[in-house]
């Protein structure tokens, strides 16, 4: 039977599941800074050998009990680890155990590395990070479509996926509250006119609604579907993406764009002179993920995979799609339920200034998505500045 787990239960549940040696001194402690769920971590005192059990909550933590939430994610989640891990393992955290009644998965402890969220606000480069990720986002893209996988045997994968729960959060505080007046959104009062005039904006919301349907039909490769910088952990050498909870079959380009809006967001709160890296990691997240994604590529049995263009227009759709929601991550980030603490943390003046600054930035990238390259993005930011 489902129970939430305290950090003595977690203990308990660690021992009867004899992950600890017999002897093993263990302390645990509830280290869960997301959203949704309950991670411990476990320790044990003789050895420095430690794990984390992240266990699903019925309801949002950020929202409290009136807001249920399946506990099947954390089925999703532990999938989601496993099928990545066997296309690009050395960018996930180890799986060593999950039970899907009491909604949990126990995995490898990754304290040694820094959420890259945290660490690209106090100025860490991560210079792996986009090799890391664009190759990691090229595998498991790939070798989940039906360019990479058995045809049949992806249908049943999707199946496995559907994960409707969860896409209905991103359908709603993603793609349609921010921009109408819905009560999820949260945003300053000072703000107020700037988003009015975003909810009044027609030719947005037209554009929004075709990436929105995007979201809602098109089944192309396995998704992260919550892949931002709070979602990895890295350090100068390695790069580990978890989370997977919202993974479901989606457009090619979604977890691309949410990277690339995370990146984008960090930007806006630097001074100018230190965006360059932020820059550099996008267009290289992008040239790694179209040079792997392409070696993969020349493998395919698919018969089409060997007549000219396919893959340049599958490409091109994943750009102009990343961009797209590049720009709707920026806008939503910035009024709608959940924001980032890359603009949260700023005093209110600057924040002000980056938050109306995000609100043009994600509008210019939705709108001009068909005509932006991947190195506009420092020309954009640039010139949406005032
Ligand atoms: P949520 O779905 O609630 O956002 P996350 O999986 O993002 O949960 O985990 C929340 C936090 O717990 C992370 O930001 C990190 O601090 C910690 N955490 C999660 N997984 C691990 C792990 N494998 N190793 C170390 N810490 C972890
Ligand atoms: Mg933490
Ligand atoms: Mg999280
Ligand atoms: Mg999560």
């Amino acid at each position: 039977m489902y129970e939430p787990l305290t950090e003595q239960k977690a203990i308990a549940l660690a021992v009867r599941l004899g992950l600890f040696d017999a002897d093993a001194l263990l302390s645990c402690q509830e280290i869960g800074d997301g959203n949704l769920n309950l991670v411990f971590r476990i320790v044990n005192e003789r050895t420095n050998d430690s794990i984390i059990i992240k266990q699903a909550l019925p309801y949002a933590k950020v929202v409290g009990e009136s807001w249920p939430l399946t506990l099947k994610r954390a089925t999703i989640e532990s999938q989601a680890l496993r099928t990545f891990a066997s296309y690009a393992s050395q960018y996930v955290p180890k799986v060593y155990y999950s039970d899907e009644t009491l909604a949990i998965t126990v995995m490898e402890d990754l304290s040694h590395l820094q959420i890259a969220r945290r660490g690209l606000i106090e100025g860490k480069t991560f210079p792996k990070l986009s090799e890391h990720i664009g190759e990691f986002v090229a595998k498991t893209a790939f070798y989940t479509s039906d360019f990479g996988m058995n045809q049949q045997q992806k249908k049943k994968l999707a199946q496995q996926f559907t994960n409707p729960e969860l896409c209905k959060i991103t359908e709603d505080l993603v793609f349609t509250d921010p921009f109408f007046d819905h009560d999820t959104n949260n945003f300053e009062a000072e703000l107020r006119a700037d988003v009015k005039q975003l909810w009044q904006d027609d030719e947005l919301k037209r554009e929004v609604a075709k990436l929105k349907r995007l979201f809602l039909t098109k089944a192309d490769v396995l998704l992260h579907g919550d892949l931002h910088t709070g979602s990895i952990f890295a350090s100068d050498d390695d790069t580990k993406v978890i989370d997977p909870e919202f993974a479901f079959y989606g457009p090619i380009g979604f977890d691309l764009g949410n990277f690339f809006a995370n990146l984008l967001l960090n930007a806006l709160a630097r001074h100018e002179s230190e965006c360059e890296p932020l820059f550099t990691h996008i267009e290289k997240t992008w040239d790694v993920f179209v040079r792997t994604f392409t070696t993969c590529w020349q493998e395919s049995n698919e018969p089409y995979a060997r007549v000219s263009f396919v893959l340049d227009d599958i490409m091109n759709d994943a750009l102009v799609e990343a961009i797209g929601f590049a720009g709707c991550e920026v806008i939503r980030r910035t009024i709608g339920l959940a924001h980032v603490a890359d603009l949260d943390e700023l005093p209110l003046e600057q924040r002000l200034e980056a938050k109306r600054h995000a609100l043009r930035l994600g509008r210019e990238l939705i709108v001009h998505r068909h005509n932006l390259r991947v190195d506009d993005f420092k020309r954009l930011v640039e010139q949406t500045a005032h």
